[in-house]
């Protein structure tokens, strides 16, 4: 699971991270809202912990946004604000939950348990699977036997292609097209390195090169056929 703190008080910060990687989440912090907004729109979080009152754009400002945009990630509102308006305020703004300041760490952590089961429910049904692999596209993570693996938006994208495309060849334009857009700058030596990243975090040898063309995933030794639909989907 993979959370991001929106707060400015820098011990707060430092505390709740500490709390919460020590309790198996990766956590990523944003110091004011407009980062924050930046940061949730990558849509890499499964859960936002979000302060109310922030430099640049405040915590309700925040969640209108990223809701406007059509990000559904649950939000915990964290704030020193308790009175029953704020609350209300709060929640129809969408977020999901609300806890005051100061809280206990068990009841924050119980709670962001409760929005990981809901979430869970939500997004039931939308793997897919290949070499032993199964990859969670909303999530970002990979189950491969008992081992859940985190993966960066970039890594993500460039696995499901792989396994969408199972046993067929993709080509470093294609992954380039897909992944980075036609206009990018980013050179096709990028590619070869974030295959490295997937196999050194997988550690698969299912990912294979064919030199000079592209990659594909496959687990056994057949020959692979290059993919024809190269720019259709
Ligand atoms: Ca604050």
């Amino acid at each position: 699971m993979k959370l991001l703190l929106v707060e400015d008080e820098e011990r707060l910060v430092e505390a709740l991270t500490y709390l919460l990687k020590k309790n198996g989440y990766l956590v990523d912090a944003a110091q004011d809202g407009e980062t924050g907004v930046e940061m949730a729109a990558t849509g890499v979080y499964d859960i936002i912990i979000l302060d109310r009152m922030l430099p640049y754009l405040d915590g309700i400002s925040l969640l209108r946004e990223i809701r406007s945009m059509g990000l559904d990630t649950p939000v915990l509102f964290l704030t020193a604000k308790d009175s029953p308006k704020d609350k209300v305020e709060g929640l129809d703004a969408g977020a999901d939950d609300y806890l005051v300041k100061p809280f206990f760490n068990d009841e924050l952590l119980a709670r962001l348990r409760a929005l990981c089961r809901r979430k869970g429910k939500d997004l039931q049904g939308d793997t897919v699977d290949a070499a032993g692999l199964v990859f969670d596209p909303l999530r970002c993570e990979v189950t491969k036997g008992d081992e859940v693996i985190h993966l960066t938006l970039k890594e993500s994208l460039l696995l499901e292609l792989l396994i969408r495309n199972y046993g067929r060849v993709i080509t470093k334009e294609r992954i380039m097209e897909k992944i980075w857009g036609y206009n990018s700058d980013t050179e096709m030596a990028n590619i070869n390195l974030y295959i490295h990243y997937l196999r050194k975090k997988l550690k698969v040898s299912s990912i294979k090169t064919v030199r000079g063309v592209g990659y594909f995933l496959q687990e056994d030794k057949n020959v692979p056929t290059i993919a024809s639909t190269a720019y259709s989907s």
